[in-house]
C-alpha cells in the first residue's frame, strides 16, 4: 500500500522550499511552528490566506516568503500597505490562480495543502501536476475528487503524504515493502468529539460554540463541527479508501476518546501495529516534512504512565448518522462522495451561522444524496459540476424546508 502514497525519494541534505496553502489556519500555523525549528532544512517560499491579512503579514515578516497569496485585489492592496516603506515585500498573487501558481512554482519542493474544503482542490491538483511533494491536510480535496487526484499525482511522480493524523498513523504502520497482501485491516480511530455522552434528546440544542469545543484537538471551525457529527471520520474513511487504494470492508472505525492511538494496521498473523502520540498536529506535520527521515516536532515524548487508560469502542450510528451517510456514499456512484462533501460543507456553514440545527446537518446531506443523479466522474469539470449541483440542492433544501429557524 505504501507505494501508492509516496513516490520517489528526493535528496535529503538540500534545503527544501515550501509553499503553504492555508498558512493562517490551524494546520498552517502548526506547520510554521515546526518549520521555524529547522531553518537549515526548510525555507518558506510562499504563504496564503483567504482573508486574514493581519496574520499573514506577521508570518511574512517572520519567514520572508518570496510570494504571498490572498483572496482578491482589494485585500492585496491592504496587505501590501502593511509593509509601508519596508525593504522586504513579498510578491502578492490573488485568487484561485494565485494559489495554483504558488502550488506549482519551479523553485518549490513541498506544498502543504491546508486550505479547508473544496476551495483547496484546484491548487492541490496544480501541485500534483507539477510533481511536488504534497503534504495533504485538505481531506475534502481527496474526498471530492476520488481517484483523479491520486492518478494525477501518480502520473507526475508527486508524493502524496497524509497530514491527517489518522492517515499519517496508518502510513507509518503499513509494511515498509508495500506488500498489500500482508495487511488484514486498517483501523481508524475516532475521538468521538464533544458529544460522545451527551443525551440524544439534547442534540437539537447544540450550539456552534459547543460543537467547536473539541475535547482533544484545537482545530478550525469546520473540521471541529465535522468531528462533533463524526462526518470527519466519514470523510476520513473515504480519504483512506482513495489514499491507500482499498475499500470500506477493509477499514474499521473504532472510537477512542483519549486520541492517543491515532490509528492501527492489523496484519494477517494477528499482529497490530499502532501509532501513538500526544494529540498535536505537529507530529504528523514533522513526519511528512522529514519523511523518510525524522526531525523534532516540538512535541514531547509521551509519558505512558501519565496517560493511563486507553478505551476503544464501536461507534454509535444512531448518535452519529453522518458516519452512516459516508458509508452510503462509498456504496453509491462515483459522484456520491463529491455530493456528500459539498452537502456537508453547506450544512456545516449554515449550522455555524445558526441557520440550521446540529441535527439538521445529516438531514441536509441525506436529502442531497437522494436527489443527486448517480454519475461517473471522468474529469475535473464533472467533479466541479457535481460539487455545484450538490451545493445548490443543499441550499434550496435549507431555504425551502422547515429547517429554517
Ligand atoms: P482553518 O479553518 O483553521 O484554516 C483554513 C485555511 O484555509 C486558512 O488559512 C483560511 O484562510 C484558508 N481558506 C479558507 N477558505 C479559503 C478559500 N475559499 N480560499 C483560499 N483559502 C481559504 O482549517 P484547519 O487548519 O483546521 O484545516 C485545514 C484542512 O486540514 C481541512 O481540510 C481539515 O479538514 C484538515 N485537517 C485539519 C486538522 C486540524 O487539526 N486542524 C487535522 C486534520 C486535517 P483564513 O485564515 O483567511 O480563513
Amino acid at each position: 500500500m505504501k507505494e501508492n502514497t509516496a513516490a520517489i525519494e528526493k535528496p535529503l541534505n538540500e534545503i527544501k522550499n515550501i509553499s503553504i496553502l492555508g498558512a493562517t489556519g490551524s494546520v498552517g500555523i502548526n506547520a510554521l511552528d515546526v518549520i521555524s525549528r529547522h531553518p537549515k532544512k526548510f525555507s518558506v517560499t510562499a504563504l496564503s490566506t483567504n482573508q486574514n491579512i493581519d496574520l499573514l503579514y506577521e508570518q511574512c515578516v517572520k519567514f520572508h516568503p518570496k510570494y504571498a497569496a490572498v483572496a482578491d485585489e482589494s485585500l492585496s492592496k491592504d496587505f501590501l500597505g502593511k509593509f509601508g516603506n519596508s525593504e522586504f515585500k513579498p510578491e502578492v498573487l490573488v485568487g484561485v490562480s494565485g494559489l495554483e501558481e504558488i502550488a506549482s512554482l519551479n523553485e518549490v519542493d513541498y506544498v502543504l495543502a491546508a486550505i479547508v474544503g473544496a476551495a483547496g482542490l484546484p491548487a492541490t491538483l496544480a501541485a500534483a501536476k507539477s510533481g511536488k511533494r504534497i503534504l495533504l491536510a485538505n481531506k475534502e480535496a481527496l474526498v471530492m475528487s476520488g481517484n483523479l487526484l491520486m492518478k494525477i499525482a501518480h502520473s507526475n511522480n508527486s508524493q502524496l503524504l497524509p497530514i491527517d493524523s489518522e492517515h499519517n498513523a496508518v502510513f507509518q504502520c503499513l509494511p515498509e515493502d508495500g506488500v498489500k497482501s500482508k495487511v488484514a485491516k486498517i483501523i481508524l480511530t475516532a475521538s468521538g468529539g464533544p458529544f460522545l455522552t451527551r443525551p440524544l434528546n439534547e442534540f437539537q440544542d447544540i450550539t456552534p460554540s459547543e460543537a467547536c469545543a473539541h475535547p482533544n484537538w484545537e482545530m478550525g471551525r469546520k473540521i471541529s463541527v465535522d468531528s462533533a457529527t463524526m462526518m470527519n471520520k466519514g470523510l476520513e474513511l473515504i480519504e483512506a479508501c482513495n489514499l491507500f487504494q482499498t475499500n470500506a470492508p477493509k477499514i474499521d472505525i473504532v472510537v477512542h476518546p483519549q486520541s492517543i492511538v491515532h490509528s492501527l494496521v492489523a496484519y494477517l498473523d494477528g499482529s497490530m501495529i499502532a501509532h501513538l502520540a500526544y494529540p498535536d498536529m505537529r507530529v504528523p506535520i514533522a513526519h511528512c516534512l522529514a519523511w523518510p527521515e525524522r526531525i523534532e516536532s516540538g512535541v514531547d515524548i509521551m509519558d505512558l504512565a501519565k496517560v493511563g487508560n486507553l478505551e476503544f469502542f464501536k461507534p454509535d450510528h444512531k448518535r452519529f448518522p453522518c458516519l452512516k451517510l459516508a458509508y452510503d456514499a462509498l456504496d453509491g456512484a462515483e459522484n456520491a462522495p463529491t455530493a456528500l462533501n459539498a452537502a456537508n460543507e453547506i450544512a456545516v456553514d449554515n449550522f455555524l451561522k445558526s441557520k440550521v440545527k446540529f441535527t439538521d446537518i445529516s438531514i441536509v446531506i441525506e436529502e442531497v444524496l437522494q436527489k443527486i443523479e448517480p454519475k461517473n466522474l471522468d474529469n475535473l469539470e464533472m467533479i466541479m459540476e457535481t460539487d455545484l449541483e450538490a451545493r445548490n440542492v443543499a441550499e434550496q433544501f435549507i431555504n425551502q424546508s422547515l429547517l429554517k429557524h
